[in-house]
């Protein structure tokens, strides 16, 4: 272990190693990513794995589609497959009203250049019969949206950060933020204190901890999402689909087993992994109401992850006000899909000093200033989101 570095990354999930491969890309000197756990213990490794850019909300769309361009070759890249399925991403409507207000979001996403298209309820039901028409009254489908393989993802950024000599240490946690005349010099981690000339807190669902070890408040809450998979079934879901009317996103893997999860409404802050009872019986009854085949079909495993949530559910990227040397990339809720954009768009304003146009609006000032950033296409825990 070195006891200096020049940026030193907190959590080694899909962010922190994203960022991590992206510097050294940069050639930004001596990099380490510290993570109390194994890599990917995190929120990294327990997610839906849907990737989309088709948002509601020109900030979202313009941030995420600057990731979704890098999805698409980002196995490539890595040398590493991360099994990037672009099946198509559905937004699903339940109603009608659902229906008109998509119909002003796939305006905005064409206005900003992606390709989406309103399908109506005909449409659904003939590519997804198993559907409940009810359910469906039509979408957006993003032909070029879909899902990957998260464990892959970790593993493809960590590969290729070692590769270039970032030094990534497991197991090893940061007890406190060292702060020297309103400037982060380094971190305190159960390995002694190390020296850094910058320092980033990736924590996820620990970010708000570390922003408090460096005196920051982070207007975030801990939220637990829960998640199931059930025996492989015979293909019968040809896109990775989200029902915001139900707080629910799914998608069928290659080998068959529907994965999805559910937010339950008005949900209380929880940071433990325990999966609940309370969850499963909200995401079963949910995932039949949407497919009511589903009701046959056997359970095959049921687990959590922890979020820290914004009260706008956007993530909170970029330089902390009032202290030098220390950058926020947290607040992640869809942090899985937008990793390789924060990643390559944080590595450039760390080498730079510039932010980034596309990152801008997602600084932590826009609470103070009254600009919080509320996207419509979200399926996101409801207590939160104001
Ligand atoms: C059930 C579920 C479903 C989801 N579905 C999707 C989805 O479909 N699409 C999508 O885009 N996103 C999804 N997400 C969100 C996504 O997983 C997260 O936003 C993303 O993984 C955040 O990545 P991260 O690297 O910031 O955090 P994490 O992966 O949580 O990594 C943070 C790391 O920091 C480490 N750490 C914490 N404290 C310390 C410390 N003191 N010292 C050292 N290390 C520390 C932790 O051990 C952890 O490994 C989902 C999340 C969950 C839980």
């Amino acid at each position: 272990m070195r006891r200096s570095y020049d940026v030193i990354i907190i959590g080694g999930g899909v962010q922190g190693l994203s960022l991590a491969y992206n510097l050294a890309l940069r050639k930004a000197g001596k990099i380490a990513v510290f993570d109390k756990s194994y890599i990917g213990s995190g929120a990294s490794g327990r997610n839906g794995e849907m990737i989309r850019s088709a948002f509601g909300s020109e900030e979202w769309i313009r941030f995420f589609d600057t990731s979704l361009r890098l999805w698409e070759t980002l196995s490539e890249e890595l040398d590493f497959n991360v099994m990037f399925t672009r099946c198509g991403y559905l937004v699903l409507a339940a109603t009608n009203d659902e229906l008109v207000t998509f119909r002003k979001l796939t305006r905005l996403q064409k206005a900003l250049g992606l390709d989406t298209r309103l399908l109506s309820q005909e449409e659904v039901i003939e590519w997804i019969p198993a559907i409940n028409p009810k359910m469906a009254a039509g979408g957006i489908l993003q032909p070029g949206g879909g899902f990957a393989r998260h464990d892959a993802v970790v593993w493809a950024y960590e590969k290729a950060a070692r590769r270039m000599n970032v030094r990534i240490k497991p197991h090893t946690e940061v007890k406190d933020i060292v702060i020297d005349n309103n400037s982060v010099t380094g971190v305190m981690t159960t390995a002694g204190k190390i020296s850094a000339g910058m320092v980033v807190n990736a924590a996820g669902g620990h970010a708000r901890q570390i922003a408090a070890m460096a005196g920051i408040d982070l207007p975030t809450d801990v939220y637990r999402l829960e998640m199931l998979a059930t025996e492989p079934l015979k293909p019968f879901l040809p896109w990775a689909v989200s029902s915001p009317h139900t707080l629910s996103y799914m998608h069928q893997t290659t080998r068959g087993e529907f994965v999805g999860g559910a937010e339950i409404e008005h949900l209380k802050p929880a940071k433990n992994l325990r999966s609940t009872g309370a969850a499963i019986q909200d995401m079963a009854g949910k995932f039949v109401r949407l497919f009511p085949g589903l009701g046959k079909v056997n359970l095959m495993r049921q687990w959590a992850g922890i979020v820290d949530m914004a009260p706008d559910a956007s993530p909170i990227l970029g330089p902390a006000t009032g202290l030098e040397s220390f950058v926020l990339d947290c607040g992640w809720v869809y942090g899985f899909v937008g990793a390789p954009a924060a990643g390559s768009l944080l590595a450039d304003y760390i080498v730079s000093g510039e932010i980034p146009r596309n990152i801008r609006p997602f600084h932590i000032n826009r609470f103070k200033e009254g600009k919080p950033i509320r996207d419509l296409s979200l399926v996101v825990p409801t207590k939160s989101t104001p």
